[in-house]
Formats: C-alpha cells, sequence, structure tokens
C-alpha cells in the first residue's frame, strides 16, 4: 500500500507535467495545407508496379488474394502470347482493406506495394472499388530494381533440376493422369 507521501509525491509529479504543458504554445498543424511527411513504410492506397523495363510486375499468381484476411482482392489470370502471365483484371476493394501489408509481404515479384497516400476516403463507398487501371502505375514504387523475369523460370549452367544436392528428380505429372 502506497504510504501518504509517496501519494503525495504522485500528485506533485502528475500536477507538475500538466503545468508544464500549460504553458506551452500550441502546435497546430493546418491540414490540408500542411501535411505532415510520412515515413516512406506507411501503409496506405495500394498500387501494382512496373518492372525498370516497363512490363507488368503482377504474373496473377493469386497470392496476395490468398493471403488477405478480408478477401477485398480479386483477379483473374491470364497470358499473353510469349506465355507471360498477367491479370486480365484486378480488383481491390478499398472499403474492406484494413492496410495490413500482407499482400505486399506475400507478392513474389514486388508488384503490389502499399503507399503512404491515405487520401482516398470517398462519400460513395462504391468509388473504393478499385480497378486494374487505378492501381496500375508507370514506376517501380519502392523496389526500383527489381525485375522477376531476370530471375525466375531462367535455366542455368550449374545444373537441371533433380541434380543438385539432396534434391528429388522432377515427377511427371502426367503419370498420374487417368
Ligand atoms: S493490405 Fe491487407 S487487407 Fe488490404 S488488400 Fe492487402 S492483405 Fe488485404
Ligand atoms: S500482385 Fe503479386 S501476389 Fe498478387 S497476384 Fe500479382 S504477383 Fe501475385
Amino acid at each position: 500500500m502506497a504510504t501518504a507521501w509517496e501519494s503525495v509525491r504522485a500528485l506533485a509529479s502528475g500536477f507538475a507535467t500538466t503545468f508544464k504543458h500549460l504553458w506551452r504554445p500550441p502546435i497546430t498543424e493546418e491540414y490540408p495545407e500542411y501535411k505532415r511527411p510520412l515515413p516512406v513504410r506507411s501503409r496506405a492506397r495500394i498500387i501494382l508496379t512496373r518492372d525498370p523495363d516497363g512490363a507488368e510486375r503482377c504474373v496473377a499468381c493469386y497470392l496476395c488474394s490468398a493471403v488477405c484476411p478480408v478477401s477485398c482482392i480479386s483477379m483473374q489470370a491470364t497470358e499473353s502470347e510469349d506465355g507471360r502471365r498477367y491479370a486480365a483484371w484486378f480488383r481491390i476493394n478499398f472499403a474492406r482493406c484494413i492496410y495490413c501489408g500482407f499482400c505486399e509481404e506475400a507478392c513474389p515479384t514486388s508488384a503490389i506495394q502499399l503507399t503512404p497516400d491515405f487520401e482516398n476516403c470517398q462519400r460513395d463507398i462504391l468509388k473504393l472499388v478499385y480497378e486494374k487501371q487505378d492501381l496500375l502505375v508507370d514506376h517501380q514504387g519502392k523496389d526500383k530494381e527489381y525485375n522477376f523475369y531476370k530471375y525466375a523460370g531462367v535455366a542455368t549452367d550449374v545444373g537441371a533440376k533433380g541434380a543438385h544436392h539432396r534434391e528429388e528428380k522432377p515427377v511427371n505429372i502426367r503419370s498420374n493422369l487417368p
């Protein structure tokens, strides 16, 4: 149990803090005229970025949509003539998004990224459904250099599949077909 002296000391320290702030000049930030610079890793509006060579990074792998805890990402995968996958359409419902950043963490191509731009409130909730053309940007976002297709699916001279240490031979998936 606190003694009388400890109680007085706690009370005095509380009032001291109050008095200290009583004489401080107020700090008022006039938003939206003044916008406080936010850290680059702040999580708000989501974008779909491009490779340094300008191609779409997203390969429509569905990982972001699978990991999203509120199921607000949907898309349909398709392929170009050269076999490169991309999203025929890609949709994010920002009315449901909780800006957790899981989609960015899961993305293998650095395509989907959260930005510090938080000013996307709307009165009409349906305007918060963003389509691919609203999400796709003409830059690389935070990851300037990464180019997924420079590394993925590229044959190397360090041995064929199944030839490495403790690596199993590839399975012939057609052997499972009836
Ligand atoms: S930030 Fe979170 S809630 Fe929003 S789309 Fe990505 S995974 Fe879903
Ligand atoms: S944004 Fe990334 S995780 Fe989502 S489908 Fe495209 S490549 Fe996959």
